[in-house]
């Protein structure tokens, strides 16, 4: 790839992809079009901007580079479509870019004509948003060291004086052009709901990138506040900010924070309320100065359409088809697209240059005119390789250990979710078995009794006792999360996921999971491209989530005595081994491969906090919890129910059990389950299961109730699979049977709530696709798997 590194010609362009690993050079200009070249701009791929490659990922694609303070991955492909010349090459003056504020009147409103006081956090992704709204609110939703876990907006309520305030968390953007999904929904919440203020949080150690959503904020003249956070890290990286000056320059406040410790936090939520004050007023709103040629166009567009903000006005020159689109609403529509198109030709022959990168060069150059005044870098901060954490990340994405060390960590996750979960596994099945035991006693012989051991304890009972290891799942995922180390994995494997026609970006649903789908389906939401979210979307489900955890913990502790999380890991294995076929199927064929492009950021190593882990192991118990009392506790009792009745007078447990609804169900599909290995227990376990996962294991639980005799009670789920025999003595179970069943049940049919997810995001269509497609996979494979292992 390095053809000319030695051929260093002064003012000759190359391209950035031919730079070797730790060259610093600077940025010429972005060829090609579309969104993508604008999502480069927007990152600060504009002229002038310095660009160092880092390192190459393991497998040699794709290339980590540093642009304004901040780490992202490109490909090669898409690193060849950057121009970049010497790092000291003059061929255009940045600090003259700085024409610094204009000021427009805006008209005092009423901010509680509708009731309510509404403020909204804006900010690029990772910047602090759902830490500030958890420490504000109260609420416990989910922190993530990477982009892209908020994909929807969260409400919450906070009261200051005597106020009740409404705080909206928003998904982070780099931009509002609605390019993405993202920004889709920003810019609509916006523009619908009109919050009264805007509180945009920007990372104090990155203000060159996080400034430019402010410029374009700035325009939408809504009362803003801007929040300083991380000042924390700003503090202990010495660089020094000039906090007046710098709100003197942009024309914006500004307040230092710390989110995730609440310092600054009360003055920031007391500025963002004296902006509210203010706006009652007629208030003058600052907002970048483009220079004479374009502000005129700007008064002139503007003029015309006064109902249209400087922002919407902005980019109808800049031809943005969403902004064009609200024209049609208007009488002189038409006129002021005429009118636009002859403006943006004048701008871009006086600048030379296309419209796009002519706002974003002036928007960066203003940020980067006011960074210079008012931002002394520390002379000996840490760079490069010196950084915190660095030398970590070098052992983690070296190139021969990177993938070995993702494989570990996972194995390790799974190996602890299995060893360490046992123990308080153990006490809280001796403590259902006990509760059992004593109503079993107290309550007189009956269906009640037969109701409350057999229905619910042995339902609930039976999924209950999974608790500590979906705990201990939720806790190392949140760890890889908090600590960036996710993003890296999504940089260490995005040459494998090219491989199946997806980018790396895509290992983050899937790794998110492993937890539960319906958040990993959410999660595409950061998936740019259409196809490669779908592709995403569809193959999710066969991650394993942690529903289906209890019954391979079941299965794998009765049935195998060693190697026990290494059978585990085999079964995620074959999940993705599936999902990976899948993807290249279909990008092979209905969902053919078109070159996806996207700019990936890395987030910077963090300490992971026990606050946050905590906060994720909670909410995730709670949610486990309240699906226990709700779903799984219906679910376990209808399941009784179809097995207690009809009631036939003097049959054994086992006899009555097979006269019973549930029996006859389970006879009729035994037929088609009987090829996998499975006997009729275990095809009703997986019919009911179609609900929530966990509800196979709960059927279980109150299938096998019923054989035992009475004094065999108390013996464990686990005991009682292990013995089960058939009518010719054999028994139902071993560990052939197992496996097969623990493939079936990571394979087929995701459940009801994943569905309803994936109905949400691609439509219906691609959900009935999704039933079919995943349940005839599963039969197909245990079929093969149960065949062949008999054979053997
Ligand atoms: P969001 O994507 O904007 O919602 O950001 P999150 O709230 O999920 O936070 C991103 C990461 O930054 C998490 O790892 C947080 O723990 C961390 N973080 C948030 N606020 C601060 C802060 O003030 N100082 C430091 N050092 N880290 C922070
Ligand atoms: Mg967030």
């Amino acid at each position: 790839m390095i053809k000319n590194n030695d051929k260093n010609d002064n003012n000759i362009t190359r391209l950035l992809d031919d730079e070797p690993v730790g060259r610093t050079v600077q940025v010429v200009r972005v060829m090609g079009g579309g969104g993508f070249r604008q999502r480069l701009l927007e990152m600060g791929f504009v002229r002038g901007a310095q660009v160092t490659v880092i390192k190459n990922a393991p497998l040699k694609d794709p290339v980590e580079y540093m642009i304004m303070g901040s780490h992202i991955s490109l490909r090669h492909s898409e690193a060849a479509q950057i121009e970049v010349t010497d790092k000291d090459a003059e061929f255009c003056d940045m600090e003259d870019a700085y024409n610094g504020i204009v000021e427009t009147t805006v008209a005092g409103v009423d901010p509680l004509a509708d009731n309510v006081l509404r403020v909204a956090l804006i900010g690029n992704p990772n910047c602090g948003k759902t830490s500030l709204f958890n420490y504000v609110t109260g609420a416990k939703e989910k922190v993530g060291n990477y982009g892209g876990v908020t994909v929807d907006s969260k409400e919450g309520w906070f009261t200051i004086g005597d106020r009740k305030v409404q705080l909206v968390d928003l998904p982070g953007t780099y931009s509002l052009t609605e390019y993405s999904p993202e920004e889709m929904y920003v810019r609509t919440y916006i523009r619908d709901n009109h919050p009264d203020a805007i509180l945009n949080i920007v990372d104090a150690g990155n203000l060159e990138r996080n400034l430019y959503l402010t410029t374009q904020v700035m325009d939408m003249n809504i009362p803003m506040v801007v929040a300083l956070n991380m000042w924390d890290e700003l503090e202990k990286s010495g660089d020094k900010l000039d906090i007046e000056m710098m709100s003197r320059l942009l024309g914006a406040r500004m307040v230092p924070m710390t989110a995730y410790n609440g310092h600054g936090v009360k003055e920031v939520l007391q500025a963002t309320m004296d902006a509210i004050d203010e706006s009652e007023q007629e208030t003058l709103h600052h907002n970048v100065n483009y220079g004479p040629l374009i502000e005129n166009c700007l008064k002139e567009l503007g003029n015309m359409c006064p109902e249209l903000d400087r922002y919407t006005v902005l980019k109808i020159i800049e031809n943005d088809q969403h902004a064009i689109e609200l024209l049609n609403r208007q009488e002189n529509g038409e006129q002021v697209k005429k009118e636009a198109a002859e403006m943006r030709q004048r701008i871009e022959r006086d600048f030379n240059d296309d419209i796009t990168s002519i706002v974003t060069d002036l928007k960066y150059g203003f940020v980067r005119g006011a960074l210079t005044e008012a931002l002394t870098p520390n002379p000996d901060r840490e760079t490069g390789d010196t950084k915190p954490g660095y030398s970590l990340d070098r052992l983690l994405t070296n190139r021969w250990l990177a993938l070995p060390i993702l494989l570990v960590l996972m194995w390790l996750m799974f190996e602890a979710t299995f060893t360490l979960g046992a123990y308080p596994q153990g006490w809280i099945e001796n403590g259902i078995a006990w509760i059992g035991e004593w109503i079993g006693k107290a309550l007189p012989e009956g269906i009640l009794r037969d109701l409350i051991v057999d229905g619910i304890i042995g339902g609930v009972g039976g999924v209950l006792v999974f608790l500590p290891q979906i705990l201990i799942l939720f806790f190392f995922i949140s760890l890889l999360e908090d600590s960036g180390y996710m993003a890296r994995a999504a940089f260490i494997v995005d040459r494998i996921m090219h491989r199946v026609g997806l980018h790396g970006k895509s290992f983050i649903p899937y790794l998110i999971g492993f937890g539960c789908g319906v958040p990993a389906i959410m999660a595409t939401r950061t998936l740019e491209n259409h196809r490669d979210r779908l592709v995403t979307i569809l193959t999710v489900p066969f991650m394993s989530c942690s529903a289906r955890l209890p019954a391979y913990l079941l299965l794998v502790a009765a049935f195998f005595t060693a190697k026990q999380g290494l059978i585990l890991m085999s079964i995620y294995l074959i999940g993705i081994l599936v999902a990976a076929l899948t993807a290249i199927l279909m990008s092979k064929t209905f969902l053919k491969h078109d070159k996806t492009q996207f700019v990936m950021e890395l987030p910077p190593y963090r300490k992971p906090t026990a606050r946050n882990a905590t906060i994720h192991m909670w909410s995730k118990s709670k949610q486990y919890l309240q699906k226990m009392a709700t779903v799984i506790l219906a679910a376990s009792i209808i399941v009784w129910a179809l097995g207690y009745f009809p009631r036939h007078e003097g049959q054994t447990p086992q006899e009555q059990i097979e006269n019973s609804y549930m029996g006859m169900m389970g006879k009729a599909i035994e037929p088609v389950v009987e090829p996998l290995g499975f006997n009729w227990q275990m095809g009703v376990s997986v019919l009911t299961g179609a609900a929530a996962k966990e509800i196979v294991v709960s059927t279980m639980g109150v299938l096998y109730t019923g054989e035992s005799d009475a004094d065999e009670e108390s013996t464990s789920l686990k005991e009682k699979l292990q013995t089960a025999t058939k009518a010719n003595g054999e028994h139902v179970f071993d560990p052939i049977v197992a496996y097969s069943f623990m493939l079936f049940i990571l394979l087929y049919f995701p459940c009801i709530a994943a569905l309803a997810a994936i109905r949400r995001e691609a439509g219906t269509k691609w959900m009935i696709f999704e039933i079919f497609y995943t349940t005839g996979v599963a039969w197909l494979v245990s079929f093969i798997f149960y065949q062949v292992a008999r054979m053997i």
